[in-house]
C-alpha cells in the first residue's frame, strides 16, 4: 500500500496521470497559485466547463476534462481558508481528499496526483496539511485496491522535506 504512495518535486500541470487535482476556490473559475497554474496549462476550455458547474463547496470537489494537460482529468477541490484550526480546518481538508479519491473511483482513475491544498494564499499549516493528506490517501488506498499510484506533488524542497517526514511517520 505505501508502495501506491509517491512523493514528486516539480509542476503538477506537466504530469501525465488520470487526474490532477486542483486547489481551487468556491467560485471554480480560476484563480492564483496552482489553479491559476492549471487553468492557463488547460487551456480556455478549462474555464467554459467549469462556468456550467455551479462552484464549489469547502470540502467538496468536482471534476472535468483535462482539455490540454496530458491528465485526463482534472478533480477540483475547495480546501478550507486557515483561521487558526477552531473553525474545522482539518475535517474540511480531510474531506477534499476524500471526495477527490471518491470522485477518482467512481470514474475508473487509476493514478492520481495532488498539490498540498490550502498550503498556500489559505495558509494552512504545511506539517499538518501533509500528515491529513498522507492519511487520509493510506486510508483510502487500504479500502480500495483498484486505485494505482497517488503522487504527491510537492512544488518546493521544504514541501518535499516536510512530506518525507509525514510519510516516514506512522498511520
Ligand atoms: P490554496 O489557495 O489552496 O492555498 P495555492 O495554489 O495558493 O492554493 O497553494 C497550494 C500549494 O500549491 C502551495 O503549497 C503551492 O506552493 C503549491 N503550488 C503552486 N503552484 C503549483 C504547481 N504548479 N504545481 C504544484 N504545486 C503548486
Amino acid at each position: 500500500m505505501e508502495g501506491k504512495i509517491e512523493l514528486r518535486a516539480g509542476d503538477i500541470t506537466t504530469l501525465d496521470v488520470d487526474a490532477i487535482v486542483n486547489a481551487a476556490n468556491n467560485t471554480l473559475m480560476g484563480g492564483g497559485g496552482v489553479d491559476g497554474a492549471i487553468h492557463r496549462a488547460a487551456g480556455p476550455g478549462l474555464v467554459e466547463e467549469c462556468l456550467l458547474l455551479n462552484g464549489c463547496p469547502t470540502g467538496e470537489a468536482k471534476i472535468t476534462r483535462g482539455y490540454n494537460l496530458k491528465a485526463r482529468h482534472i478533480i477540483h477541490t475547495v480546501g478550507p481558508v486557515w483561521h487558526g484550526g477552531g473553525k474545522n480546518e482539518e475535517n474540511l481538508l480531510a474531506g477534499c481528499y476524500r471526495k477527490s479519491l471518491l470522485l477518482a473511483r467512481e470514474n475508473n482513475i487509476k493514478t492520481i496526483a495532488f498539490p498540498a491544498i490550502s498550503t498556500g494564499a489559505y495558509r494552512f499549516p504545511m506539517e499538518l496539511a501533509a500528515r491529513i493528506a498522507v492519511n487520509e490517501a493510506r486510508r483510502f488506498l487500504r479500502d480500495n485496491t483498484e486505485l494505482e499510484k497517488v503522487i504527491f506533488v510537492c512544488f518546493d524542497q521544504r514541501t518535499l522535506n516536510i512530506y518525507e517526514a509525514a510519510l516516514a511517520a506512522d498511520a
